[in-house]
């Protein structure tokens, strides 16, 4: 399980995982937020109204669900169960509330947690991927500078300062995990 700031460099990182090397299954989340110029729903996430959203909950269909700067993300359990059966290595790239709820269901999960190489550098890779007002980067800011007081809880902490490299590292301590 991946987590990370906004803007650490965590879809990067897990799209270089699934290109790169076999055995991995990205689970697509279901979000109410709206698409980003060149998402694409069903690949990045499903995208889904409130009400979609919460009758998925009432249904048991989440493996876990957060509240996240104004919006709902969830990890569909269907699709999950389905690729451990399988065998294969699923990534979820979700944020802490929800990786902490993962790990209490499944203790073997392996819990990452991608850190910046500095938070200036994290405003500058939120400023220069364009998908966000100032007032939205200003709280995700926020949310970091919260969410770094629980990285305690975390099985692994990766600085993505040069990606090639980072790549390598997460796929090295992935596959070394409890081996
Ligand atoms: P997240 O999924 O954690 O919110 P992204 O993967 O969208 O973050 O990355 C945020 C921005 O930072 C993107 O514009 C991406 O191209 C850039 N980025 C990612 N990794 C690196 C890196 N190692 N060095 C420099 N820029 C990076
Ligand atoms: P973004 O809007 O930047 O795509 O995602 C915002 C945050 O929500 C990120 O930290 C991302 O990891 C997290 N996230 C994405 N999908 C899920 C999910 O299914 N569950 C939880 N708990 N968080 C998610």
């Amino acid at each position: 399980m991946i987590s990370g700031f906004s803007g650490t460099g965590k879809g990067t990182l897990v799209k270089r995982l699934l290109q790169e090397y076999d055995n991995y299954s990205l689970s697509v989340s279901r979000t109410t937020r709206s698409p980003r110029e060149g998402e694409i729903d069903g690949v990045d996430y499903i995208f889904s109204t409130d009400e979609e959203f919460r009758r998925l909950i009432d249904e048991n269909g989440f493996i876990e669900y957060a509240g996240y700067v104004g919006n709902y993300y969830g990890t569909p359990r269907a699709f999950v169960e389905r690729q451990l059966a399988a065998g294969k290595d699923v990534l979820l790239e979700i944020e802490m509330q929800g990786a902490l709820k993962i790990k209490e269901q499944y203790p073997d999960a392996f819990l990452i947690f991608v850190l910046p190489p500095s938070f200036r550098e994290l405003k500058e890779r939120l400023t220069s991927r364009g998908t966000e007002s100032a007032e939205v980067i200003e709280k995700r800011m926020a949310r970091a500078r919260d969410e770094i007081k629980y990285i305690e809880y975390y099985d692994c902490l990766l600085v993505n300062d040069e990606l090639e490299q980072c790549v390598k590292k997460l796929h090295e301590k992935i596959q070394t995990y409890g081996r």
